[in-house]
């Protein structure tokens, strides 16, 4: 038995992949290990959706050369990095075996054999056609011990944001077909999973025989399925239906992960994000109509080229007229081959300083209104699906409220189970209480121990 530590860089996609690429390696006899010591395989399961994260590679890529050195471990670079600089990697970093992009996952057997039989450097970076493409679908034992998992629905994205690198890194949509995500689905839940995330770069322009709302809708109905979510929207696909889902479906959960990126419509049609604040503020009056108590995340991004003082006041303003449960804001940093990495000398760099004072007056005004609305919850009793021990005190509980908020409890509810918990505090990123009841669980009998993948969310 050979062992494989994946080390996973930013979003979910990237975590999702991950499992696909351990499910891939269990057919060569790869097992998962929680530490790169003892690996005799190391993948970098990269992101470049900012240039902090291809640094933090580079800086991996340095630590691992050692356990190549010691132990002759095959490294690979996969990812989003991967696909846009395959020759860049090569030339850096001579010790890097073979490198693979986000379609090759399918391949990873071959890739290593050819790696292993030839002693060759492999790079397999090629698109499959949108027609040919077939989505790996998840062994359900991979997701024994947890009581929530992620389903790929879609990859690419057709939009043409000026700041963004997916559609050069992912290509165009591809959705998978309906009726292998309700499958999957079902899957899960004969192993104990009970709330599923749908997740894409741009889910809500799901095409994959029915619209996403009907997803959402059927996916719900999965018997054992007692929450949804999904992750992530663009506001202008943000249809009626999709709003009347969160009116009809309880289990549709409280919480809509809505990126504007900027207050400033002159920044948004710069970003080439096709909407106006005032029709994003419409879409969330509308949203906020069908759920009143929906919980509204965000992404933000500082310092893109050319924003004054006071677009960046406008940005400010409306992190305060929505009150946003949580928001991710990073400086802009220019990204290889993107609109706007091109039209930045016209447009004009902000400093840097700048930059990082806007993102710190936001960051404190984000983290004023978190409080806010979570000290709301205190006092009230809220249920929570638990996840596991709490990260912070193992002698706790830990689960997640219809709105995602993270709950740390006393008490001893199983992985799985719906917990009733009473809040006594809160901060602004997590609430706390103690138990007060739960509910039985007849079916399954979840054990806590899985090697979960190390992810930098970066
Ligand atoms: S919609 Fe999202 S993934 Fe698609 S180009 Fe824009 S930012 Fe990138």
């Amino acid at each position: 038995m050979k062992r494989v530590f994946i080390h996973t860089f930013g979003c979910q996609m990237n975590v999702n992949d991950t499992m696909r690429m351990s499910e891939a390696l269990g057919s060569m006899a790869y097992t998962p290990t929680p530490t790169a010591d003892n690996a005799d395989l190391i993948i970098l399961n990269t992101c470049s959706i900012r240039e902090k994260a291809e640094d933090k590679m580079l800086s991996a890529l340095g630590r691992y050369r050692q356990v190549k050195l010691q132990r002759g471990a095959l490294i690979g670079v996969g990812g989003c990095v991967a696909q846009q600089e395959k020759n860049r990697i090569l030339e850096r970093v001579p010790y890097v075996d073979f490198v693979f992009g986000p379609d090759a996952i399918a391949k990873l057997p071959e890739i290593i054999q050819r790696v292993d039989a030839d002693r060759v450097r492999v790079v397999e970076t090629a698109w499959v056609d949108s027609e040919r493409y077939v989505f790996p679908s998840a062994d359900p034992n991979t997701s024994r011990g947890k009581a929530t998992e992620f389903i790929t629905v879609m990859k690419g994205c057709d939009n043409v944001c000026s700041f963004c690198v997916v559609p050069h890194t992912r290509g165009r949509e591809v959705s998978r077909p309906f009726t292998e995500v309700l499958k999957e689905a079902a899957s899960l839940t004969t192993v104990g999973v009970r709330e599923v995330t749908l997740v894409g770069q741009n889910v809500n322009s799901y095409l994959g025989g029915i619209s996403f709302a009907q997803l959402l809708l059927r996916t719900a109905q999965v018997p054992g399925i007692e929450r949804v979510r999904f992750t992530t929207s663009h506001p202008h696909d943000l249809s009626d239906e999709l709003i009347e889902a969160f009116r009809v479906e309880p289990k549709i959960m409280g919480h809509f992960h809505l990126p504007v990126q900027s207050g400033s419509n002159e920044v948004l049609k710069r970003m080439r994000r096709t909407y106006t604040v005032a029709e994003y503020l419409e879409r969330l009056e509308k949203l906020r109509a069908a759920r009143p108590d929906i919980a509204v995340t965000t992404d933000i991004i500082v310092g893109f080229p050319g924003e004054t003082d006071a677009d960046f006041e406008q940005t400010f303003e409306l992190t305060e007229q929505v009150r946003y449960a949580g928001q991710f804001s990073f400086v802009y940093s220019p990204r290889p081959k993107t609109g706007a990495a091109m039209k930045e000398a016209e447009w004009g760099s902000v400093p840097h300083e700048v930059k990082i004072a806007r993102l710190e007056r936001l960051n404190t005004l984000q983290k004023r209104i978190s409080v806010e609305l979570n000290a709301a919850s205190v006092g009230q009793t809220v249920e929570v699906l638990v996840e596991g021990s709490s990260k912070t005190d193992a002698s706790r509980r830990f689960g997640r409220t219809s709105h995602n908020r993270t709950v740390n409890f006393d008490g001893d509810a199983p992985i799985g189970a719906l917990a009733l918990v009473h809040i006594e505090h809160a901060s602004a990123s997590a609430l706390g209480g103690k138990q007060v009841s739960v509910e039985s669980l007849p079916a399954i009998v979840i054990p806590e121990a899985v090697v979960a993948p190390e992810v930098c969310v970066a």
